[in-house]
């Protein structure tokens, strides 16, 4: 079937999804006793895999202490401990944090920081944020405002806060004008315009992910731009706030994501991988000079702030992806998982574009390669191929609209970091068979 922009919108019925009884590893189980291998880990969380008896018995060790000490009459161990890790993750100035309970609240606190920041230097005129195009940091309003995700903030239009929106920065679909070659540059020069048109004295910060994950499609920045934008950013007195809650932690291969570029943000949030997904847990990290000028007070805290049974999944996945070298391993593997998603998918007319750092991986799908033209939204394909996947038992995490807002079709892999050769190799596969049934389909 030749599909247009005039082809009918396809409903795809959705079923409803299955109640799921256990985990270990990389497999799922449901109640009907089918197995699926986690290949996203969720929405790239699970990255130590599900089940681990470790940090089970550490979240209950915790719990038959007490579950929370609230921060405003307790310290915990559980919480320094963290900290004390995290700190030490980061390195460099990011030695200041605040636990909070998922990647929307973590991002949220970076941008009120940067806000708090500005206000106690003097600054109160710089109130914006600029973000990219083709971009998520989450699903409450000040997150929600910055992102770059058409289709989830159509309802609230009119309500959200006022960001200056700058191109992404995408090799497989550039800034009209760029090459590979020019493209950091270019991008760059872009952020730097947008503080001068709108006047640097009313710019708070800059935020975006280093490495792209759902809006984008698992989308690294190219070399050079980070530390491009740094500068920037530092020339002009606008923060720079890093979104790493699903690049960071060690997915991309290094436990910054933006330690690959050689870059280090005024702000950062980091959530996913950090308690992996056994219990509720972001963060939001920032640097001695935040810190100091605001008096060692940041006026963002919530009553489950450094929930205490939550900082302790935390440590205790956290020690375990030091013991056993997990990022090391994402780092040395990638090249594997890549080889891997190539041979299983090759052939496939409709793969524009495979990419990634790490452990977060993506194809793309097109109608047409030479002209990377996606498939019509209306054909709702990302959605198919969850579907086709599920029922193959992978679970994989396909999102639409990366092209333009509306149109695009990617599927993202972000397996455990202590998956095996045989468990990546079968995620692929399934992946490739997947994407197959789907396209002889339509
Ligand atoms: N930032 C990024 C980069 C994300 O990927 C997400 C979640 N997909 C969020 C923020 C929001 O995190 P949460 O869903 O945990 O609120």
């Amino acid at each position: 079937m030749r599909v247009t922009d005039k082809t009918p919108v396809l409903i795809v019925p959705v079923p409803p999804p299955p109640k799921v009884a256990f985990g270990r590893g990389c497999y799922l189980t449901d109640v009907n006793g089918k197995l699926y291998i986690d290949g996203s880990g969720g929405p790239a969380v699970y990255c130590i895999g599900h089940g681990n008896e470790e940090v089970n018995a550490a979240i209950s060790a915790q719990l038959e202490r007490v579950a929370h000490g609230y921060r405003q009459n307790f310290n915990t161990d559980a919480l320094e401990e963290l900290t004390e890790i995290v700190t030490r993750r980061c390195g460099g100035e990011l030695q200041h944090v605040l636990f909070n309970t998922g990647g929307s609240e973590a991002v949220e606190s970076c941008l009120k920081l940067a806000l708090q920041y500005q206000t106690a230097i003097g600054k109160k005129s710089r109130r914006k944020f600029i973000a990219r195009e083709r971009s998520w940091h989450g699903n409450t309003l000040g997150a929600l405002s910055v992102s770059g995700f058409l289709e989830r903030k159509v309802a609230y239009e009119g309500a959200l806060i006022e960001a200056i929106r700058i191109s992404p920065v995408n090799a497989y679909r550039p800034i009209a004008g760029a090459t590979p070659e020019t493209l950091a540059e270019i991008a760059a020069q872009e952020l730097e315009t947008a503080i001068l048109r709108h006047g640097a004295e009313t710019i708070a910060a800059f935020i975006f992910e280093p490495v792209v994950g759902a809006a984008g499609g698992c989308v690294p920045a190219p070399d050079g731009y980070a530390k491009r934008v740094r500068d920037i950013c530092s020339r002009h007195g606008v923060l720079m706030i890093a979104d790493e809650v699903m690049c960071g932690a060690g997915r991309c291969g290094t436990w910054r994501a933006l330690e690959h570029d050689g870059a280090e943000p005024d702000i950062m949030s980091v959530a996913k991988g950090l308690a992996a997904g056994y219990l509720p847990l972001g963060a939001t990290v920032y640097s001695a000079r935040v810190s100091e000028a605001i008096n060692h007070q940041p006026q963002t805290a919530h009553t489950f702030t450094g929930h205490t049974a939550c900082c302790a999944a935390g440590v205790a996945v956290q020690k375990i992806v030091g013991r056993e070298k997990l990022v090391e391993c994402v780092a040395s593997n990638e090249a594997k998982l890549r080889a891997l998603m190539v041979d299983a998918l090759s052939g496939i007319e409709a793969v524009g574009d495979i990419r990634g750092r790490g452990y977060l991986q993506a194809v793309e799908l097109v109608e047409d390669r030479a002209t990377k033209r996606p498939f019509p939204a209306a054909l709702k394909l990302f959605q198919q191929v969850r579907l086709q996947a599920f029922e193959n038992g992978l679970i994989c995490y396909p999102v639409g609209g990366n092209a333009d807002g509306v149109n695009g079709d990617i599927i993202i892999l972000a397996p455990p970091y202590n998956a095996t050769d045989a468990e990546l190799a079968e995620i692929c596969d399934k992946l490739g068979q997947s994407v197959r049934q789907v396209l002889a389909r339509i």
